[in-house]
């Protein structure tokens, strides 16, 4: 029986790896059904950078001297020099998916290609099922961590025409479907960092090089207020530091249910530099009055779509301010409309053991264990926004999740992680214990010092005068 599974190997059970790297007593193997590591492949455009800074890498936070920390990697690749005369902390996307792929391609334990299929109880943990080209295995376990991500999240009225219609995508496979020529009214919807990146690769591509005629009107409409930038400045990010995982844990139950949703501007949005870049763009288009075809809108909310004469799709939207419809006819919708949790058949025969809380998601401790009441243990590594905050799917906190599930595996407290790493009170504040400047003991202790510093004063006073007096 095999100590642990890890289901899934994304960035986040990848670090789990990573820094298991060391155990060789223990008996461990991750699965992942892609074929190879390739992070969000289809919209990896080639200019996109990480959101959060390289110590974001898979150990670093934890373990800076690991192997396979992001520096090393560099040092592997003689980029050492380039990146430090790059001064700039942020790397691109596709430097990131390199630099997974390179720690991939060092361990041992994991195997890709392999989907979990079925998870059934049996004494001492849990029987796994995996399919690997039609061929199913069997392994046993005493724990299992989860580390299946999200998948892609399409608005309701577009569900239906996406498997249809090959012009009505999800962002997350944007790439796959760039060659396509475009034309007519192309229609990207929603406001975060990959709907800005989209904008910017269709903005760019739509004006006919030789022609100058623009090939295709550009829509980019969303629900929200507007186009707004996410936070990024240092107090600001502490909301995803340990601290404030740990802060938001002990919060009251409804408070974490409502709370992700007003914190919006910490986790979605777009980053300031895109926004800008975007802007710059639009500037430059419409010098001399010239037509920018584009239009940008706030509060269209995608109420209805339908595919008309088998070629445009027809959309309807509302401006939720006014309550005034907008129908487009269409000939490409991108939807850019974020990623959800999946429901993981593959648990249904443990989930009568698991502990759901009175909104029927699941109940996870503060260590990321899952409250499942058979034999053995399961951990959660990024499908508790309810539990953990708006930290939960962050990079910036996923080696210190990894490390605190690699504790409780491992059953001591291998890898250091207390200890406070905020500036900000997320705990309760306590009154410091200040001396009153006007206490009785602080004034006496005053004129003590004042006394001493008298004397001394006169000291240094009658020295100099003898020095004079000397010459
Ligand atoms: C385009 C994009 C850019 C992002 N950029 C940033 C950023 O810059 N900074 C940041 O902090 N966050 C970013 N995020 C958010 C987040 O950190 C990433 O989505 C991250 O990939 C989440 O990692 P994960 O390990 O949870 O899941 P995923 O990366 O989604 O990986 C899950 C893996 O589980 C596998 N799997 C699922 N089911 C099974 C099964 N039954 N059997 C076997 N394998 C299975 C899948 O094949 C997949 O490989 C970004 C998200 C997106 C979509």
């Amino acid at each position: 029986m095999l100590d642990f599974i890890g289901i899934g190997l994304g960035p986040f059970n990848l670090s789990l790896a990573a820094l298991l790297h060391q155990q060789t007593s223990l008996n461990y193997q991750f699965f992942d059904k892609r074929q190879e590591f390739n992070w969000h492949a289809g919209i990896q455009l080639p200019n996109a950078m990480m959101q959060v800074p390289f110590m974001a890498d898979l150990v670093s936070l934890v373990e800076p001297t690991s192997p396979y920390s992001f520096l090393n990697y560099l040092k592997a690749h003689q980029r050492l020099y380039k990146f430090y005369f790059r001064e700039n902390l942020y790397i691109p996307r596709q430097e990131y998916n390199h630099y997974c792929q390179w720690v991939v391609k060092q361990l041992s334990h994991v195997q890709f290609g392999s989907r979990v299929t079925d998870i059934a109880p049996i004494a001492g943990g849990f029987q796994v099922i995996t399919e690997q080209k039609g061929r199913f295995s069997v392994h046993q376990t005493r724990k299992m961590v989860l580390g299946t991500g999200t998948t892609p999240r399409l608005p309701q009225p577009l569900q239906l025409i996406a498997e249809q219609h090959p012009q009505c995508l999800h962002s997350s496979n944007y790439l796959h479907q760039r060659d396509q020529q475009l034309s007519g009214n192309v229609v990207l919807i929603g406001s975060g960092q990959s709907a800005a990146e989209i904008f910017i690769d269709l903005f760019d591509r739509q004006i006919h090089p030789k022609t100058g005629q623009a090939k295709f009107h550009l829509y980019w409409l969303t629900r929200s207020a507007g186009f707004f930038p996410m936070e990024n400045t240092p107090l600001g990010l502490e909301s995803f530091s340990p601290d404030y995982m740990s802060y938001f844990y002990h919060l009251p139950h409804d408070l974490k249910t409502s709370l992700p949703a007003t914190q919006a501007n910490l986790y979605k949005g777009i980053s300031a530099k895109t926004l800008r870049d975007i802007y710059e763009r639009l500037y430059q288009r419409s010098i001399g009055a010239a037509e920018t075809h584009v239009t940008l809108a706030g509060h269209y909310q995608l109420e209805n779509a339908a595919v008309t004469h088998g070629k445009n799709i027809q959309l309807k939207f509302v401006q939720t301010q006014k309550q005034q419809n907008l129908t487009l006819a269409a000939s490409t919708v991108i939807a850019a409309t974020g990623y959800q949790y999946p429901s993981l058949d593959f648990l249904n025969k443990l989930s009568s053991k698991i502990g759901l809380n009175s909104q029927h998601q699941w109940h996870i401790n503060e260590n990321h264990q899952l409250d499942y009441q058979g034999d053995g243990e399961i951990y959660i590594q990024n499908t508790d926004l309810h539990h953990h905050g708006v930290g939960t799917p962050d990079l910036g906190l996923g080696a210190f999740r990894s490390a605190k599930i690699a504790n409780q595996i491992l059953g001591e407290p291998y890898f250091e992680i207390e200890g406070r790493q905020s500036f900000q009170e997320f705990q309760e504040l306590q009154p410091k214990e200040i001396e009153a400047a006007f206490s009785m003991p602080a004034i006496a202790k005053n004129n003590f010092r004042a006394e001493a510093i008298a004397a001394q004063i006169t000291k240094k006073a009658t020295d100099v005068s003898a020095q004079y007096s000397l010459k």
